[in-house]
């Protein structure tokens, strides 16, 4: 069957080889309890994290370059995949968070359909995703948590290939937002939080970024605000990504979040930027 999952479209069948994304069928590159998440999703340090390998868009400076290029991961069937949520559940995890599941989704949802977990069920994504593919995957998600990486086609083209990701990220956001937030002790079980990563010389594109969730979901949206940028991947022509961000950039982005009345806002120290927050790749 030939894949269109993506708004990549590549159409190769997923069953006999790789498609743009660089995975044929699922892979999973690790999974684990991980203590590094956003607190409003896991207060306790417990997020049943699974990372899924290959991706749709390829950001130059992906954080998780080995496994969004798919040098890492294990394939899996839905039944395996599934039996890995319940194991993880048995483990304490207080989500299940499928990381960069975008590309996989039919997978997910069958594996999901086949062991339903009883934590919220996160759904961890670039922001590069069609509403077709999200209305797949929609009754077994409880959090969304999207990237919103690029306002500006320009920047997007110059940094992933694809001049399209802001225009495909307001409809999924917009798809995404239509989810009612819902709190309990301190937890997000239900609901959108939106991610944006500050990048290096690029902090009116930031921006535009914030005015964009603005308008699409809202001031009281949870919005995490990432400093965490470490210079890594193929990043070899472009210089100005070539170091961390500076106190000063990331100040002027969290002070324009503050100004347009971000109340869910969530900042990080500039110790966050360290390559020991990567986790080790299991395979
Ligand atoms: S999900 Fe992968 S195989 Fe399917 S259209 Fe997108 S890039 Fe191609």
């Amino acid at each position: 069957m030939q894949c269109d999952l993506c708004p990549v479209r590549c159409g190769v069948d997923r069953e006999i080889r790789a498609g743009a994304c660089g995975v044929k069928g699922i892979s999973v590159a690790k999974a684990y309890l991980h203590p590094f998440e956003e607190p409003f999703l896991s207060p306790r340090q417990k997020s049943g994290t699974v990372f899924f390998a290959g991706c749709s868009l390829r950001c130059v400076f992906c954080q998780n370059f080995e496994v969004s290029r798919a040098e890492k991961g294990k394939p899996m069937t839905p039944a395996e995949l599934g039996a890995l949520f319940r194991s993880l559940e048995e483990a304490g995890a207080e989500n299940i968070d499928l990381v960069t599941a975008d590309h996989v989704i039919p997978y997910v949802a069958a594996a999901l359909k086949l062991c339903r977990p009883k934590v919220p069920v996160v759904f961890n994504s670039g922001g590069y995703v069609t509403e077709e593919a999200l209305g797949e995957i929609d009754p077994y998600i409880d959090v969304y948590l999207p990237d919103f990486k690029f306002a500006d086609p320009f920047l997007a083209k110059k940094y992933t290939g694809r001049e399209d990701y802001p225009a495909v990220a307001r409809k999924a956001v917009s798809f995404m937002a239509k989810k009612e937030p819902v709190f309990a002790d301190g937890q997000l079980i239900r609901g959108m939080a939106v991610r944006h990563l500050v990048l290096p010389s690029h902090t009116e594109d930031s921006k535009r970024v914030l005015d964009t969730i603005k308008e699409l979901a809202g001031t009281d949206v949870p919005l995490s605000l990432m400093r965490q940028y470490t210079p890594m991947g193929d990043i070899e022509g472009f210089p100005e990504l070539h170091r961390r961000v500076t106190d000063r950039e990331y100040a002027k982005v969290l002070d324009y979040a503050l100004a347009l009345g971000f109340t869910n806002l969530f900042a990080q120290g500039a110790e966050s930027a360290d390559p020991a927050y990567i986790p080790d790749w299991d395979t």
